[in-house]
């Protein structure tokens, strides 16, 4: 059984107060809290077995290799990868995403050529292909979400021309929370031989991936969504697309040998890793994806998915609360703005005074802002040590900035 209050217990900062209420932590989708495993794992590697990894042969730079390199096999089973060789360690999905730009399309793709993008992306997928627009004269093609926020899978089958290079599309939006189909988008992409990129930054966290089953190309996930630390992440890149791919950025560790005239480089997945990474970091991130595989990735989604209709059934009966979207294929993340006008950032100031964080602006996500006709909005993101009385907390809050800004 899902026992979400001994999951509490492992994250110390949700039993703290945020003025002299009991934190309601809903900002998740922004960045997730860290349980005590994790923490753990930070001190431990500083305070006992800190050296930089792989180019030592002492004792200390041999146990942080080995406890970094384990998390590239732990990032393999999270996302269901047979083979780890295809795992790439960054910095998160910004890095991700930036590699895969500089270092597999802009070499491949000309003016012209087209990238197929969902209305719903986050500007860490939408702005390193502005760069190959500005460079290059890429064409963006962009799919928009309907009515209910839901986006139609045959919508993004028919943006694909004999020009399209790459389909870059998230699997969770992080402002609607809608729910992409990225299995169906790449069994049709691949008929017609388009890669696809998917962002899994929020699809990650909330149900279970198996990357080999979705059949994409390109897989970025990002370590402090992930109840991880900040500065850690990854991307599955598959053996074709890992085969074409340039490094992205040169330095130490990504090379065999460097001469004045000439370098060669290390083999995949090294090759894509230039410099020190965040050797702790990473030990901390595959710490959280243990933590989240012990409790199970379909238990998580069960709680979450139960979180998720409790709080669409009390948002909905807000009638002066716009909630943004309305499909139920989604993950239990909520934007709203409020009759009256009530800024998003005042609502967020008045949710704080009672100890509930969300989160109000753009939520870099440009594009799906112009779409919806919003400037703003306030975001509610559940994490899994989320609870149906916290809704409550939230519906209360609300209620109470309504009576403030009616
Ligand atoms: N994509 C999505 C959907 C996100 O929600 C985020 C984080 N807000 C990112 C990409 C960027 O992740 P990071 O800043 O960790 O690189």
């Amino acid at each position: 059984m899902y026992d979400v209050t001994a999951i509490r217990a492992d994250f110390p900062i949700l039993s703290r107060t945020i003025n002299d209420k009991p934190l309601v932590y809903l900002d998740s989708g922004a960045s997730a809290q860290k349980p005590q495993v994790v923490i753990d794992a930070i001190t431990l590697a500083y305070s006992h077995e800190y050296a930089n990894v792989h180019r030592g042969l002492h004792t200390l730079s041999n146990i942080a290799t080995e406890k970094y390199e384990d998390v590239r096999t732990i990032i393999a089973r999270f996302l269901g990868v047979a083979d780890e060789g295809q795992i790439i360690l960054n910095s998160g999905t910004t890095e991700g995403i930036n590699m895969v730009a500089y270092g597999w399309a802009m070499p491949r793709m000309q003016a012209g050529d087209e990238i197929v993008l969902s209305v719903m992306e986050h500007h860490a997928n939408i702005v390193p292909w502005h760069f190959l627009r500005e460079r290059q004269g890429v064409a963006l093609k962009w799919v928009d979400v309907d009515a209910t926020g839901a986006l139609e899978t045959q919508k993004v089958i028919e943006a694909i021309t004999p020009k399209t290079k790459l389909i870059a599309i998230t699997q969770v939006s992080n402002v609607l929370g809608t729910k992409v189909d990225i299995k169906a988008i790449c069994d049709a992409a691949r008929m017609q031989g388009v890669p696809v990129l998917v962002d899994g930054s929020q699809g990650a966290v909330h149900m279970p991936v198996n990357v080999d089953d979705l059949g994409c190309d390109f897989y970025a996930i990002t370590g402090h969504k992930l109840y991880g630390p900040s500065g850690s992440g990854a991307i599955y890149v598959n053996k074709d697309r890992l085969a074409e791919m340039r490094p992205f950025m040169g330095g130490g560790d990504m090379i065999r040998e460097v001469s004045k005239d000439e370098v060669t480089y290390n083999d995949p997945p090294m090759k894509f890793e230039a410099g020190t990474p965040g050797i702790v970091q990473t030990i901390g991130f595959g710490v959280a994806l243990e933590y989240m595989m012990g409790i199970g990735m379909e238990a998580i989604a069960a709680h979450e998915d139960d979180l998720c209709a409790y709080a669409q059934s009390r948002l909905s009966g807000l009638n002066w609360l716009n909630v943004q979207g309305s499909t139920a294929d989604k993950a239990a993340i909520f934007s709203f703005t409020m009759e009256g006008a009530a800024h998003a950032h005042d609502i967020s100031t008045i949710l704080d005074k009672k100890g509930v964080a969300v989160r109000a602006g753009h939520h870099c996500a440009g594009p799906l802002m112009d779409h919806l006709g919003v400037s703003a909005t306030c975001r509610a993101s559940f994490g899994m040590y989320n609870t149906r009385d916290e809704v409550d907390v939230l519906i209360d809050a609300l209620e109470l900035a309504h009576d403030l800004f009616a």
